[in-house]
Order: C-alpha cells, then structure tokens, then sequence
C-alpha cells in the first residue's frame, strides 16, 4: 500500500521530475499547498459527523441494510443478529463482530448497527475516531508556506562554510517508466481505439483500419 501512494505521487509528479532539483521542489510545495487547502475547505463545509467519503458513505449504506435484522440478546455484551444470509455475533465490548469488518475497520458493520438500533445507541459512537470530521480537519490544519527568496535567509555562521553535496546515485539503462505498476487485484483501465472505439487496442493497431487500406491498395 506505501509503495502505492508512492508510485500515485510519482505519477503526479511524471512531468515535473524532469525538471532541475529546485524547480520539482517548488512544484512539490505547489501541490501540497493546493491539496491541503482544498482538503481543509472541504472539511470545513462538511456537515456529516463521519468523513463523507470514507465513513459516512459506509455507515449510511449499512444502516439501511440492518433495518431488516433480528436481533437476540446472549448477554449485556454479546448479541447475535440474524441477517438472514451470514448471522453476526455482535461483542459490544470489544467491538467485533463474527463478519470481521467491525473488528478490521473499526466501523460498525451492519450487524453492530442493528444491535445499536435495537438497544437505541447511536451508531456513530462505535466509530473509530479516525473516521470523524474533526479528525480529517486536523490532518490539514497546518499552513505550508513556500520557501522565501534566498536573499532572505537567515542562515547560522557555523553553517555558512559546510558545502553539501548530492547523494552518489548510478543512473540505470534503459528508458524510465512513467506509469504506475497496479497492485494485484487493482483494475486496469483498457486502452479504447480511437478509431473504431473498440477496448483492447489502438488506432496504429487497429485490425478495422488495416482492411480499410488493404481495400484502396486493392482498388
Ligand atoms: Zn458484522
């Protein structure tokens, strides 16, 4: 997942990597900038208790789902929900649940949300705080400033005579990739002809084409 979000920022970032060390930087700094004050107006004019998008989508969908449950009382902690398919043993206590989404999201999964309607809790209170909007606000609450004109710098004397040097680094053959690898398992978007509009190949491929020239050879 890490070498994901990586190869994601890389991807962004394919055409500015071409760029000298202190322009990709500035580059860098941009879109952060950008991205932390759009994600921290968003969370600003959310009105959701959970995050709109992660856990409130979820939890909305689950909730209709567990209106249609039975639930049977084992004892002040254990419940078991009858959902009709897949049962759930629901432990209030330690917040898990046979299905395991409870226990691996930290989101009530249906059956933890019928029980909460049955003893008329509030779903969201069994919510893992990492889901709120407080949270979310918090995680792009700090200021990126960009880097002041060099001119500026305040820079201590026992730091004026140190020359830094780049890193050793061996360039390897062959040309760079500039698209992401997909996980196993993620889906790959296919390739459309523009000229037959066919999935699967492109217009210097496409089979359609060939028989179109091979015919005003032929005529
Ligand atoms: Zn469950």
């Amino acid at each position: 997942m890490t070498t994901n979000i990586v190869e994601s920022i890389n991807s962004v970032l394919r055409f500015a990597r071409m760029l000298p060390v202190v322009h990709l930087i500035d580059e860098i700094t941009n879109m952060l900038l950008y991205w932390f004050s759009q994600r921290r107006d968003l969370a600003r004019k959310c009105q959701s208790t959970l995050c709109p998008d992660l856990g409130e989508k979820k939890l909305r969908k689950r909730l209709d789902a567990a209106s249609r449950m039975n639930v049977v009382k084992i004892n002040d902690e254990e419940y078991n929900v009858l959902d009709g398919d897949m049962n759930g043993l629901v432990n209030l206590q330690n917040r898990s649940c046979t299905c395991r989404k409870f226990d691996l999201e930290q989101l009530p999964c249906k059956h933890a949300i019928a029980v909460c309607r049955h003893l008329k809790l509030n779903p969201y209170s069994l919510a893992s705080s990492y889901y709120t909007r407080a949270t979310w606000a918090a995680a792009y609450a700090e200021f990126i400033y960009l880097v002041p004109p060099q001119g500026t710098w305040v820079i201590p004397d026992h730091l004026h005579n140190i020359k830094i040097l780049p890193p050793l680094s061996k360039v390897m053959p062959g040309r760079r990739k500039t698209q992401r690898i997909p996980s196993k398992g993620e889906d790959r978007r296919e390739n459309k002809c523009s000229r037959c509009g066919v999935k699967g190949h492109y217009q210097n491929t496409c089979k359609q084409s060939f028989l179109v020239t091979n015919k005003q050879q032929v005529a």
